[in-house]
């Protein structure tokens, strides 16, 4: 990945979530505070303010700012997770990596979240599309193939009973609607799936 993928990748991500918001925001406002929309835009639009320099520098150094920019912007739960998703990758991978070396940083970034979040598969929040993703890339899934199996797993949320964040309050009325921060995540892996092959002239 170079930094100009980098560049489309965030500008690409931003936009989607800017288009996504209110949606990402009413998610939250059945089993949260409805503020998640706002809280994503308000990170991935400071993110995008510092691309010009984030541009500048290799890609895990820029993946680490960018998690910090996430965590000193967004005051909602998602930010600091997101932030840390992206500072641990940034930590993580080596400067020129292949995929395997994404997977196993990205391994690592998750089970950071989980960390972060005191939390695990199963509790109805990102985690429950994050860790979707690591199995499918585990399996050798490609882009298209790993971003849909991040959104029917966001789906599969829908059904589940919160046990961790804001929406656990709600208890059994958190159930019949999807998990905000899986929405979120499984828009952003289609955003990634789709700038890859963009740039793989696929
Ligand atoms: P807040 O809950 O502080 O209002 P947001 O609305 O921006 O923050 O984000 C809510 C999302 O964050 C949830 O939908 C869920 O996916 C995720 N989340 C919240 N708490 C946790 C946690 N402890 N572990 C993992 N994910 C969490
Ligand atoms: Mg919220």
């Amino acid at each position: 990945m170079t930094s100009d993928d980098f560049r489309s990748l965030v500008v690409a991500m931003a936009a989607a979530i800017e288009a996504n918001a209110d949606r990402l925001t009413e998610l939250d406002s059945a089993i949260g505070d409805g503020d998640h929309g706002a809280n994503m835009k308000r990170g991935f639009q400071a993110v995008l303010g510092e691309l010009d320099q984030l541009a500048t520098k290799p890609v895990p150094e820029a993946l680490k700012a960018a998690g910090m920019k996430l965590v000193m912007t967004v005051g909602g739960a998602s930010g600091p997770l997101v932030g840390t998703l992206l500072m641990t990758l940034g930590k993580e991978l080596p400067a020129d990596f292949d995929r395997q070396a994404f997977v196993m940083a990205y391994e690592k970034a998750v089970d950071a979240v989980a960390a972060r979040g005191k939390s695990h598969a199963g509790q109805k929040t990102m985690l429950d599309v994050l860790y979707p993703i690591l199995d499918a890339m585990r399996e050798g899934a490609d882009p298209d193939e790993v971003a849909a199996r991040a959104r029917a797993a966001a789906d599969a949320t829908v059904p589940m009973l919160a046990t961790r964040g804001r929406a656990s309050f709600l208890g059994e009325r958190s159930i019949g609607h999807m998990d905000p921060g899986a929405a979120s995540v499984a828009l952003l892996a289609g955003v990634v799936a789709r700038t890859l092959q963009t740039h793989q002239g696929a």
